[in-house]
């Protein structure tokens, strides 16, 4: 039996696995798909402490498993498909093992949302996309549609500049949501051209992506943009599938915590930003990541206090 199984490796988990790792608890890390998650897909972090010159997010994902490795703690490459948490210890069943633990720290992220529109699922992997740090680089001297006004949105598209040769970014509103930093950089770079108050209706192309069908929403008037890429960056939904009835969410899935990033259920805590519902951030990931490890080592302490009364008196 696990003292401790953390599910998920963006920088919530492995924080979470290098706290406690230190504390002796030699915790089980189970990655996902893949480590980093949405961290690893950025193509530059530039605002997380201590890195004054940026680094990229598979960098950072690699300095943060082999600092919590460091300490002890065991990547375990799986993806847990199902949890039984009325039971103690609680079973995590993956698709390669089946595991028991006396606590858990669920760190799954969010997935990139989906638009929503023709052409978007049978072009997926045919020049739609959610990561352009994965796929900007195929797109060298080709034009590429940019959908969204967030932080992802606009610093994705600035990294695409290095390849494209024409941005468009096409945002729903006329004000972005961006930070001011992006932004600024994002309006300066004469390789970008944003397309306000217009959504993508449909994306065209048959077996490879051709363009895009906009319609300004206040005119109502329809155009087409031709274009070899769309890169999607319209938000963010918890992984939470595998929780549905085992412990609290919201109504968009998110894990509802407290403070402490205790969830519904004793022993089981959540942290990052699959219970972060405003500033989804790298800095914001590790915090929580290292008060769920401390919850879980007091948690694990209090059920030895009680198997061993003595100890305490
Ligand atoms: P956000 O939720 O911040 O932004 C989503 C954007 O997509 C908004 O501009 C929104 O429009 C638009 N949008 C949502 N739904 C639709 C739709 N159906 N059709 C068209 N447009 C739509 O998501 P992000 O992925 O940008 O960021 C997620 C989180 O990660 C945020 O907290 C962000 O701050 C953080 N992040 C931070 C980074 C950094 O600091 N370096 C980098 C990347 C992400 P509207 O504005 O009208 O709502």
């Amino acid at each position: 039996m696990e003292n401790l199984i953390i599910v998920g490796s963006g920088p919530a988990g492995f924080t979470a696995g290098i706290y406690a790792g230190r504390a002796q608890l030699a915790p089980l890390l189970i990655t996902g798909s893949a480590p980093g998650g949405q961290m690893a897909l950025t193509s530059e972090i530039e605002n997380y402490p201590g890195f004054p010159q940026g680094l990229t997010g598979q960098e950072l994902t690699q300095l943060m498993q082999q600092q919590a490795e460091r300490f002890g703690t065991r990547v375990q490459m799986d993806e847990v498909t199902a949890v039984d948490l009325s039971v103690h210890p609680f079973k995590v069943t993956a698709y390669g093992d089946e595991y028991e633990a006396k606590a858990l720290i669920v760190t799954t992220g969010t997935s990139p949302s989906k638009l929503g529109v023709p052409g978007e699922a049978e072009l997926t992997g045919r020049g739609v996309s959610y990561c352009a740090t994965c796929d900007g680089f195929f797109y060298q001297d080709r034009r590429v549609v940019v959908v969204g006004g967030g932080d992802a949105a606009v610093e994705e598209a600035i990294f695409l500049t290095k390849f494209a040769t024409h941005v468009y970014v096409v945002h729903r509103r006329n004000r972005l949501r961006a930070e001011k930093v992006f932004q600024e950089r994002a309006f300066r770079n004469e390789k970008i051209a944003f397309i306000w108050d217009t959504a993508v209706t449909e994306i065209l192309g048959d077996g490879r992506v051709t363009g895009v069908r906009l319609k300004n929403v206040k005119t109502d008037e329809e155009s087409t943009l031709d274009a070899d890429g769309v890169f999607i960056y319209v938000g963010a939904i918890p992984n939470t599938g595998f929780l549905e009835g085992q412990l609290e969410l919201d109504d968009r899935g998110y894990v509802v915590t407290n403070r402490q990033c205790h969830t519904s259920v004793p022993g089981v805590f959540a942290a990052g930003d699959v219970q972060e519902r405003v500033l989804k951030q790298v800095s914001t990931a590790v915090g929580s990541g290292a008060m769920a490890a401390m919850e879980a080592e007091k948690f694990i302490a209090e059920l030895e206090d009680r198997a061993y009364p003595d100890r305490t008196s």
